[in-house]
């Protein structure tokens, strides 16, 4: 019988382990419950993907690589994955529509999602001035004053780009020194649009009911409270992993990341994990694709070990 290989996610690292597993013969299944691209989707313009010298937009890259997995004769099934098991060596995904997947073997790739910050007014709002996306969002806010709140390479660049629309962006975050690279605090200073608000912690987002009006944040160098006018909030705090489908079944770090060896092989055998899902030290599209590749490799061996 032909081995059979579930892909939880499609972003760079499930589509990798696709493009990998089907060109080493396995019959492949990617799940993924809205449109393969992933984070990328989310990303303007990739500059630091080899190969594309003038940069690439995420939507391309991702559309490419989708393109590039069905070409090798992938499956792509459109849903959520509530639960997985392992019994013997068949292991079953099971989806919120109440089908399930049998499988021989299973690459975890399932991402990660956007952190909240938990303070008033983030879940009353958003949708309503407070968003998580500077690309899905930003062109809502033409001409008016919007806040991004965070310092990582996600902060910074939503900042960046949102200086297209917005007539001032603030650039809030809790500390002095920015944890993004280098190179995109570099490029902040081209842009006189945006001010940045450092050493100050968000306490409330304020709104009439129906919008945002405003940001409280507190200076953590004076303690004062300062108030600001605006329209748009937009946080972008860092990353959680996708994980709630595990339930618990795999081995996860303090943060829930999923914890894998050298071969992407997670604490249960025949079960991979690759991409922004699993504890390592880069977080990057081009880490995510050569886990992915890694991943695929190992799943085929595994398969052939067992002779399933
Ligand atoms: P990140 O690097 O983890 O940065 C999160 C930022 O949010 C930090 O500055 C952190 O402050 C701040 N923060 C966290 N919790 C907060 C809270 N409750 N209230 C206020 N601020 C809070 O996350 P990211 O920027 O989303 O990036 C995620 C990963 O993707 C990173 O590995 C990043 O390098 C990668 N990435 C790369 C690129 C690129 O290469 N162009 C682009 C985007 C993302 P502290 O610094 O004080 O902890």
């Amino acid at each position: 019988m032909e081995n059979t290989l579930v892909i939880i996610g499609g972003g760079p690292a499930g589509l990798t382990a696709g493009i990998y597993a089907l060109r080493a013969g396995i019959k492949t299944s990617i799940i993924e419950k809205t449109f393969p691209g992933g984070n990328m989707l989310l990303t303007e313009k990739i500059e630091n993907y080899p190969g594309f010298p003038e940069g690439i937009s995420g939507i391309e890259l991702a559309e490419n690589m989708r393109r590039q997995y069905l070409q090798f004769g992938g499956e792509l099934i459109n849903g959520e994955v509530k639960n997985i098991s392992f019994e013997d060596n068949r292991k079953v995904v099971y989806l919120s529509d109440g089908s399930e997947t049998k499988a021989d073997a299973i690459i975890i790739a399932s991402g990660s999602s956007k952190k909240k910050i938990g303070v008033e007014g983030e879940d009353k709002y958003t949708g309503r001035g407070v968003s998580f996306c500077a690309i899905c969002d930003g062109a809502l806010f033409k001409g008016k004053k919007v806040a991004v709140i965070g310092g990582g390479n996600s902060a910074l660049e939503e900042a960046i780009y949102l200086t297209r629309y917005a007539e001032r962006c603030y650039l809030v975050h809790r500390r002095d020194t920015f944890r993004a690279s280098a190179y995109l605090q570099e490029k902040l200073k081209q842009y006189p649009l945006i001010t940045l608000l450092l050493s100050r912690v968000v306490r409330k987002i304020e709104g009439d009911g129906e919008k945002v009006k405003a940001l409280v944040l507190e200076n953590k160098g004076t303690g004062a409270i300062e108030t600001i006018e605006v329209d748009g909030v937009f946080i972008s705090v860092g990353q959680r992993p996708n994980v709630d489908f595990i339930n618990g079944k795999i081995e996860q770090n303090p943060s829930g990341y999923i914890i894998t060896d050298y071969k992407m092989q997670t604490s249960i055998n025949g079960v991979f994990a690759c991409g922004d899902v699993i504890r390592k030290s880069l977080y990057q599209i081009i880490t995510a694709c050569s886990e992915g590749a890694i991943a695929a490799t190992s799943a085929e061996r595994y398969l052939s070990s067992q002779n399933i």
